[in-house]
């Protein structure tokens, strides 16, 4: 048998996670990068299929969730971003699933763009007036470039994360920045809990960690700026659903998102969350101070000038 080495650091360090039928990992023991096993015959496949099963079936709302929950994610972006963005600033947005944070972009002023995959979404983004790049991108040949990238939980779901970067750097000017988050590999659920971690899901043929992350954006000729870890309050409500779903034996592809939706339209759990979200606060805080929150953010930055290079 041949011994697997990890693709991003080269360590022989691998171990294997079963979370599930047709749900398995390879996670690297020295940098924490996860590989999903293909379950259908090739990474391409369980790309399509997924692609097809999440965001082609208009049946599925995979973004609804309660809205403390996308206030709080929201607000962390916008905060973020804002250190970064400037006036007159060219802006894309990679799969910015139903344009929440575009919209804030253009209610800011920015001249602002979208690349999405989904026939569905691009439809629907461009009846809300967004200019969309419709197609894969890491296939796409771009015409323009821009000062800065976003990319918010997409390099989890892609069959190449290192053409994601390259292809990011491509579009970026000289001295513009990526901003890309992704579920964190390093975060306390996934290793305290590592079967009941939503990192692990169907959908993601990758997860990272800050360190992972930084190698691969390197190694397609960024230079890393800044990378930390948060901790939103759905980090810990995710484990518990899946518990529960364990508990109660339910199908967990079948009952996908089936809690988050019951959070989003039922007013009284919304609030159940605001409380949880509250008291958690002080903990949440120190669980990413140390870098284990449940996503992990890094900047990177294209060399060049434009940054008083
Ligand atoms: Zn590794």
């Amino acid at each position: 048998m041949t011994k697997r080495t990890c693709k991003i650091c080269s360590s022989t360090e691998i171990l294997k996670y079963c979370v599930q039928q047709n749900l398995v990992y390879d996670c690297c023991d020295s940098c924490f990068y996860c590989e999903k096993r293909p379950e259908y015959t090739s990474v391409d496949a369980d790309y399509v299929a997924s692609q097809a099963m999440y965001y082609e079936n208009p049946d599925l709302d995979p973004f609804l969730e309660p809205s403390s929950v996308l206030d709080e994610k929201m607000k962390y972006r916008i905060n973020l971003a804002a250190a970064y963005l400037k006036e007159n600033d060219r802006v894309i947005e990679i799969g910015p699933g139903r344009g929440s944070f575009l919209a804030w972009l253009r209610s800011e002023g920015y001249s602002c763009t979208a690349c999405e995959q989904s026939v569905v979404l691009t439809k629907e983004l461009r009846d809300k007036g967004f200019d969309v790049i419709e197609g894969e991108f890491e296939r796409l040949n771009f015409k323009s470039q821009y000062n800065l990238v976003f990319s918010f939980h997409i390099i989890e779901h892609v069959t190449s994360p290192l053409a994601h970067l390259e292809q990011a750097f491509k579009v970026t000017r000289p001295g513009g920045h990526l901003v890309l988050a992704t579920p964190n590999s390093a975060s306390w659920q996934q290793r305290l809990l590592p079967l009941l971690s939503a990192n692990f899901d169907t959908a993601h043929l990758h997860v990272f960690s800050k360190r992972s992350l930084k190698l691969l954006g390197e190694k397609s000729g960024w230079i890393h700026v800044h990378d930390f870890t948060f901790e939103n309050v759905s980090g810990w409500l995710r484990l518990f659903s899946k518990l529960f779903r364990r508990i109660k034996g339910e199908n967990e592809s079948m009952t996908a998102g089936k809690y988050a939706n019951l959070g989003a339209t039922s007013g009284s759990m919304n609030k159940l969350i605001l409380l949880f979200s509250f008291i958690s606060g002080p903990f949440r805080r120190i669980q990413a101070a140390v870098g284990g929150g449940s996503e992990v953010f890094i900047v990177l930055r294209k060399p060049g000038n434009g940054m008083g290079e």
